[in-house]
């Protein structure tokens, strides 16, 4: 006979944990109890559940494995920031990033172990995509820099991107359940509007989001308003033109009134010239929208180089002069990969 393969407890909602001790001839409330052990407490196995008896942690244990994930190794850049590869109970790897500044440490969480889409600028999708992560990996990578910032920095993890691996609206069943444990009580109990969520810009599922009434935040990585031209950065662009984003982003703010974010970075000879920045201006008028001008992190190619100085600051001023916000970003953690886009499991052991 086959020996019978465990199911990860962590999968379980609360109603399907109640219901398990129920249909076990024991209390509902257990259910409860082991929610609280597994997302507040965070524990790691059945023998530590201290209030339940020690027939009921047998019952679990007879059940079920306890998946979780481990840091295998961090890398601490002369910033400040901290990358950590996380490896996942199949033993695949994954990069988490913690960037602490004066007033916040933000968390950068991977929701795909690599990425299927194929920006041209952008070292995770050189890695084709393995596995959607599911919530509870997701939840656990927050959760260990949260630890990590009190350690490190004296104070609990204040906000958090998904920019790290892969597009999280592709896996947006696990995203969403990750967030909610992150925002209960139950759980980590942090605001939904110190989280955003980066996307490659995904029509559909950016107006699922606005049915749902998200509660975070919504970045789009844009690069270029030129339908022609992001084409050539984002080829998936062709499935998902500027026109149905736009519509998307217009959906978005109309159920949710939340101005979007674009994320930006102007490469030299590439999306550096007056018509990028008249496009650019343009595609900001749909919608209320702020704009982040990202410094390029380099991936080791010879296509892509930041674009001159002058140059962001013309972006600058001709948004501003529309009264549009704009911020430079400048990146964090460069010299550890561990920057936008540079998230390639460098650092991984073999
Ligand atoms: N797939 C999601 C989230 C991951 S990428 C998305 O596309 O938004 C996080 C951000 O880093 C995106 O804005 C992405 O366009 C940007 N990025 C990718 N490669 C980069 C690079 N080499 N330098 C700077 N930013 C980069």
């Amino acid at each position: 006979m086959k020996p019978k393969i465990k199911k990860d407890i962590r999968s379980l909602s609360l109603e399907n944990l109640r219901d398990f001790f129920t249909e076990n001839q024991d209390q509902a409330f257990r259910g409860n109890q082991v929610y609280q052990w597994l997302w507040q407490k965070g524990i790691h196995n059945f023998e530590g559940m201290t209030n339940l008896s020690k027939s009921t942690r047998a019952l679990l244990e007879a059940h079920f494995v306890i998946n979780h994930i481990d840091i295998d190794q961090q890398q601490k850049s002369k910033d400040g920031t901290i990358k950590n590869a996380i490896k996942l109970h199949d033993n695949l790897v994954v990069e988490s990033v913690l960037i602490p500044t004066a007033t916040r440490t933000t968390a950068c969480v991977s929701s795909q172990v690599g990425c299927s889409l194929d920006c041209k600028f952008c070292a995770t999708s050189k890695i084709k995509r393995m596995r959607n992560l599911n919530a509870d990996e997701i939840y656990d990578q927050v959760v260990a820099m949260d630890q990590q910032s009190r350690l490190c920095f004296d104070r609990p993890l204040s906000n958090i991107v998904f920019m790290g691996m892969g597009e999280p609206l592709m896996n947006y069943k696990n995203l969403i359940n990750a967030i909610d444990k992150i925002t209960q009580s139950e759980g980590l109990g942090m605001s939904p509007s110190r989280i955003t969520v980066s996307t490659s810009g995904i029509p559909k599922m950016m107006m699922k989001m606005a049915d749902d009434q998200v509660l975070f935040g919504l970045a789009v990585s844009l690069h270029s308003a030129r339908q022609s031209l992001r084409e050539q950065l984002m080829p998936f662009a062709e499935k998902f033109p500027l026109e149905d984003l736009a519509h998307a982003i217009k959906y978005w703010y109309k159920k949710t009134a939340k101005v979007v974010t674009y994320e930006y970075v102007v490469w030299k000879g590439i999306n550096d010239d007056y018509q990028d920045i008249n496009a650019l201006v343009d595609f900001c008028k749909i919608s209320p929208c702020k704009v982040n001008l990202i410094e390029y992190n380099p991936i080791g190619d010879d296509q892509f180089f930041q674009a001159e100085k002058d140059r962001i600051k013309a972006y600058e001023t001709a948004l501003e002069a529309e009264r549009i916000t704009v911020t430079i970003r400048r990146s964090r953690g460069k010299d550890i990969d561990a920057a936008c886009g540079q998230l390639a499991n460098k650092g991984e052991r073999v």
